[in-house]
């Protein structure tokens, strides 16, 4: 088709570094192996690549979800420990300054986790 292709190959997309091309296309995209920082191979196209849309294998979203668990759960701990020392919901909600429906939220939350 004559179409150049932008040689990507060795260039860096914040965690991911572009191994070689694919044979396939998206759409009229070159669609790039990529290895990202912690080491899983993914086949990402070079729009969403230049774009910066994709920067990582999926784990830095993988990240976030578990640092969000763990402040998660650790907000759960402050609320027990102040209803274990004679809290309610509603003044547990004050010292840490949120709402009551959100202890009651974070509280609901843990069950499921357990
Ligand atoms: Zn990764």
């Amino acid at each position: 088709m004559g179409r150049k292709i932008h040689d990507l190959t060795g260039k860096k997309f914040g965690r991911l570094t572009v191994i070689r091309s694919d044979p396939t296309r998206y759409f009229y995209h070159v669609l790039w192996h990529c290895l990202c920082d912690c080491g899983k191979e993914v086949l990402v196209d070079s729009g969403r690549l230049k774009k910066g849309a994709t920067t990582s294998c999926g784990c830095r979203l993988t990240e976030y979800r578990q640092s969000l668990q763990e402040s998660r759960l650790k907000r759960c701990e402050q609320i027990q420990a102040l209803l274990a020392s004679g809290h309610n919901a509603s003044t547990a909600a004050k010292t840490l300054g949120i709402t009551p429906q959100r202890v009651h939220q974070i509280l609901n939350g843990r069950k499921k986790v357990v």
